[in-house]
């Protein structure tokens, strides 16, 4: 199954993709994260890349779409792939459709988790995850269950992103609002699009992509 898990920054994708993975055996793909490792990692396009991240803006298309070609050929993703966070443009989309034609693959379904922005500031704000294993949890909403010890993998190691700031959150949404949104009506004439309540609590939202995965 191949699907993408689409909204804008805070709306949730990243939490319910780590459930899907768990529950569905998918290969959650979070281009955020391939980019922040490599920033991490210090490469040349990591170091621009976390620029970019800074400012709240996007990276440009075609580096995005050679880092997701390149990673859907690999074995991990043969069971199915969860997209998290691209396509956020509609050149992003239309090569993506281009690259899964070439292999004889189509997408099962774009998953649009809808988030007003006012709750969306708040959730950016308060996110934190584990260093170790991506676990994501939240100051006011989603503390581990032992204070300071990962529920998943026990890890006492904790990380906040530097782009989780009220300033750049405000460029975010300015990105996703101007730049990605355009790719929803672009789905919806294809008849992949399917919406979830994201402001519903976390157990709430996977139980609508449930039912969703079960209806395709
Ligand atoms: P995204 O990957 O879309 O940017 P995340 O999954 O990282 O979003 O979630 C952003 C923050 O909101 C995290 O701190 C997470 O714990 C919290 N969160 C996720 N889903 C919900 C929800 N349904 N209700 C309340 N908080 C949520
Ligand atoms: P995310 O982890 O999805 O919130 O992404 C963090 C940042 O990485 C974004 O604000 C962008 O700067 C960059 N980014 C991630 N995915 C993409 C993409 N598909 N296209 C362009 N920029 C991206």
């Amino acid at each position: 199954m191949k699907l993408i898990l689409l909204g804008p920054p805070g709306a949730g994708k990243g939490t319910q993709a780590k459930r899907l993975e768990e529950s569905r055996g998918l290969k959650q793909l979070s281009t955020g994260d391939m980019l922040r490792a490599g920033a991490e990692a210090g490469t040349a396009l990591g170091r621009e890349a976390d620029r970019i991240m800074k400012a709240g803006k996007l990276v440009p298309d075609g580096i995005m779409i050679d880092m997701i070609a390149e990673r859907i050929d690999k074995p991990d993703c043969q069971r199915g792939f969860i997209l998290d966070g691209f396509p956020r443009t509609v050149p992003q989309a239309e090569a993506l459709d281009a690259m899964l034609a070439k292999r004889g693959q189509k997408l099962d379904a774009v998953i649009e988790m809808l988030v007003n922005d006012a709750v969306l500031v708040d959730r950016i704000a308060g996110r934190f995850s584990c260093a170790k294993c991506g676990a994501v949890y939240h100051d006011n909403t989603k503390q581990p269950k032992v204070a300071g010890v990962c529920d998943v993998c026990g890890s006492k190691d904790f990380k906040r992103r530097p782009d989780d700031n009220a300033e750049t959150v405000r460029a975010r949404l300015q990105a996703y609002h101007q730049q990605t949104a355009p790719i929803i009506p672009y789905y919806k004439i294809k008849g992949l699009l399917r919406q979830v309540d994201g402001m519903a609590d976390v157990d709430a939202v996977t139980r609508q992509i449930e039912a969703v995965l079960e209806d395709l």
